[in-house]
């Protein structure tokens, strides 16, 4: 990428070739090394030591064009990550590869109200759950991620008002030196969506990534920055109408009280657990009327209204929604942008603003964590973060 310094170290070397793999699901060397700016030569170098380390495969098949490579390599589908997130009122485990695809889930039903010391008896259980299935296979997890909702650098979470400090304590006793990285629902989101169908998303260049789903947050995704240096902000909390609807963070009237998963299945009449059952299709099973898909329109209006007020504070070219809301027609989501243009300065002007949608995965826990882990596990160039650093080399010559 233009104007990126080139990588140095042995580890950041490999973090970019990997991290090629990663976002194109295989690529051809050229083209790695076009994007990595690193030598054919370097890259070659490179990709034989991750292909003796089991990390990267070559498959034959020839480049589209004339006199073109015939091996695309790939990442490895026998590096075994976790992902684990708490979202959608369960607690959700799972075990997959470095292409997203899960070989193993468990999933248990938790409070809204979880408390610490019950959180940590679950987690327990269900590590103990997946030790056992890991050992049975003989593998050994690599890489995990936890991602839970309102998680951010400071040490206070209002979502669950835990003693964070003693949370990754107990994660990194209870993982028992499996290198772990702990992040917000959101930023896990961004990655899955940045990593799991690329071609698929919509907006290039810096934009605000709206999540809506059980809970309502937003990041602000920095294209040339990675992942973890992404900003989280609790939009879902901003207070649209005082002394209106409880929201779970103890506040009346905010946006995530209206908006949320929860909001709208009370309002479709459908249970939200029926909801993430049936997935991002739940819409077209329902037959609902006109009076429901009225109060669904104003429900999108204030999600733009709120979003017009994050856009004064923080102005954006474009705008991603991943949630229900890009599972209603374009005329319904409309409502969206004429909540936007009530709050946003100046209005809403899709000359100014792109605004786009994508498909949520609805009910596919722990899948974004999954993808938050395998982000990690190249960010860390495949290396064991528990080693020993090795000496700096220069890879780039
Ligand atoms: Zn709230």
């Amino acid at each position: 990428m233009a104007g990126r310094a080139a990588p140095r170290s042995r580890r950041e070397t490999r973090a970019v070739v990997l991290e090629s793999l990663l976002r194109n699901d295989g690529a051809f060397r050229p083209h790695i090394a076009r994007e990595t700016q690193l030598t054919e030569a370097s890259v070659s170098r490179i990709l034989a030591e991750l292909r003796n380390e089991g990390i990267v495969q070559e498959i034959r098949q020839p480049a589209p064009y004339l006199g073109g490579p015939t091996a695309l390599v790939t990442l490895s589908k026998n590096i075994p990550i976790a992902g684990i997130e708490l979202s959608n009122n369960r607690l959700s485990f799972g075990i997959g590869d470095l292409g997203g695809n899960l070989d193993y889930v468990e999933r248990v039903p938790v409070s809204p109200q979880l408390k610490q010391a019950e959180f940590e008896r679950l987690f327990v259980d269900c590590l103990a759950t997946m030790d056992q299935w890991t050992c049975r296979r003989g593998i050994a997890v690599r890489q995990a991620a936890f991602s839970l909702p309102g998680y951010g650098s400071a040490d206070t979470n209002a979502i669950f008002p835990w003693d964070m400090q003693r949370l990754r304590g107990f994660l990194a006793e209870a993982l028992e030196g499996v290198p772990l990285a702990v992040t917000n629902s959101v930023i896990a989101q961004a990655a899955f969506h940045r990593y799991s169908d690329r071609d698929a998303y919509p907006a290039v260049g810096d934009h605000l990534f709206l999540f809506v789903g059980h809970g309502v947050a937003g990041v602000i995704v920095n294209e040339s920055a990675p992942i973890e240096a992404f900003s989280p902000f609790e939009l879902g909390h901003m207070v649209l109408e005082r002394g209106g609807a409880l929201c779970r963070c103890g506040h009346r009237g905010c946006l995530e009280a209206y908006t949320s998963l929860a909001a709208v299945s009370e309002i479709i009449g459908l249970p939200e657990t029926e909801v993430l059952q049936r997935g991002d299709r739940f819409i077209d099973t329902l037959n609902f009327d006109q009076g429901a898909r009225e109060r669904l329109r104003e429900r999108l209006f204030l999600l733009g209204l709120g979003t017009g007020n994050a856009l004064n504070l923080h102005p954006l070219p474009s705008v991603v929604v991943s949630g229900w809301p890009s599972l209603l027609s374009p005329d319904d989501r409309e409502a969206i942008m004429e909540g936007m243009d009530q709050s946003l300065l100046g209005g809403f002007d899709p000359e100014r603003l792109g605004i786009s949608f994508i498909a949520p995965s609805i009910g596919n826990d722990p899948r974004a964590a999954l993808y938050y882990a395998a982000y990690c596990f190249v960010r860390a160039g495949g290396l064991d973060a528990r080693s020993e650093q090795r000496p700096l080399e220069e890879e780039n010559a």
